[in-house]
């Protein structure tokens, strides 16, 4: 996969419902290349959302994935996403690939507090790193202790200020050292039950939040030492969604797909949190799939854009490219609507199709103002036009 890092190759999704069956995604291509930033952008209930969870292969029923594929180049190993034990997927998300939802509100739990919802990730995912710390620490504290061991004798046996360490610290230290050459050893398995042994837990647990604090800091959180310890209801919409960034960056993951994660926020938040994405992409050289359906928001923080409608990818290309020529009429209708001072106001005409029943051939065609008759009997290929801009529709086929 050259510089590519994930290719989501024809994905098609069905949604089964009592109405009928909601085509959702109808063969989506989508690239993404180490280190950039790729906007999705559509209106709502083009399948932008979908894809992204697609990705996590993360469909709640009645959705099903009915063909395609997603490969991920995952330490110089091919994963094919779709199709992979779960127990590797749960290594994935988070990890690897992480994905920040739309409303915070609902992305946190409201019964613990930030703090213990970002620890949760470091454990689950980052155990080994915190755990050799740990060890670390305690080496540190063993090491000391031989010091003033020594220390003390050379003095005659006089006490002196620091204490040394005792059988727990030692005791924990090869705990831990256990823990990593062997997670389910049976005799850990028995320590991890009685209190006073399994004290390494809480020093892990520790280290975590302190990571955890660290990442608030990096999210530029004021007082990060106070917020670690509040609950979401305590949390500006601001704050919560730096939380919920925190929380999808907690794993330095390879991708983060962010989906709408400045949606409900004013416009001087809004601003905040695009340059943060824009530092934090720097700071953990991760690359962004960034879903969203302001063209502003792509100007701004996307290197490429993929523009879908009614649950296709209509066109790809680089974001300077496809506002200076854009060649899909959807994308053409979707710059001109944005609303400019002096102008007069323009919408796109027609509506978004039912994806029960959607249009036979290019989904856009009830819609298009160049529609032709094969528009309505066959789906046009997405095509190379240009170097790296791809678009799907006949009249450039
Ligand atoms: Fe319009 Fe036909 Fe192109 Fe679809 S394929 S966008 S209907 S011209």
């Amino acid at each position: 996969m050259s510089e590519e890092i994930l290719k989501v190759d024809g994905v098609r999704l069905n949604f089964y419902t009592y109405e009928g069956v909601v085509q959702a995604l109808d063969g989506v291509e989508l690239n993404l290349r180490k280190g950039e930033t790729l906007g999705v952008v559509g209106e709502t209930g083009c399948g932008k959302s979908v894809s992204g969870l697609s990705i996590l292969n993360l469909i709640p029923p009645p959705g099903r994935i009915e063909g395609g594929r997603v490969l991920f180049e995952r330490r110089g190993r091919e994963l094919e996403l779709l199709t992979e034990r779960e127990a590797i997927m749960r290594k994935v998300r988070g990890r690897d690939i992480s994905m920040v939802f739309q409303d915070p509100r609902s992305a946190l739990n409201p019964v613990y507090t930030a703090g213990n919802q970002i620890v949760e990730v470091l454990l689950h995912h980052r155990a080994v790193d915190l755990i050799q710390r740990v060890i670390e620490q305690l080496d540190r504290r063993i090491a000391d202790s031989k010091e003033t061991e020594s220390e003390k004798a050379v003095k005659g046996g006089k006490k002196t200020a620091k204490k040394g360490a005792g059988f727990l610290t030692k005791f924990y230290r090869n705990s831990l050292q256990r823990l990593l050459d062997n997670p389910k050893s049976r005799r850990m398995k028995i320590v991890r039950r009685i209190p006073i042994l399994n004290g390494y837990r809480k020093m892990v647990k520790k280290e975590a939040k302190k990571e955890a604090v660290e990442i608030l800091r990096i999210m530029r959180i004021p007082d990060p030492e106070r917020v670690v310890d509040m609950y979401p209801h305590e949390l500006s919409g601001g704050m919560a969604q730096r939380v919920v960034i925190a929380m999808g960056l907690a794993c330095n993951p390879e991708i983060l797909i962010a989906d709408e994660p400045t949606t409900n926020l004013d416009v001087t938040v809004q601003l905040q949190i695009l340059q943060l994405i824009k530092e934090l992409k720097e700071h953990f050289s991760s690359s962004i799939i960034y879903i969203t359906h302001d063209m502003g928001v792509v100007a701004e923080l996307c290197d490429r854009v993929a523009v879908m409608y009614a649950g296709t990818v209509v066109e790809i290309s680089e974001v300077v490219e496809l506002f200076r020529n854009p060649l899909h009429p959807y994308t053409r209708a979707l710059l001109e609507s944005i609303p400019r001072p002096g102008h007069p106001f323009k919408s796109i005409e027609g509506t978004v199709p039912s994806l029960i029943n959607p249009p036979k051939g290019c989904r856009f065609n009830d819609r298009c103002p160049y529609a032709m008759e094969v528009c309505h009997t066959v789906k046009p290929k997405i095509v190379e036009v240009k170097k790296d801009h791809f678009v799907e529709c006949f009249l450039h086929e």
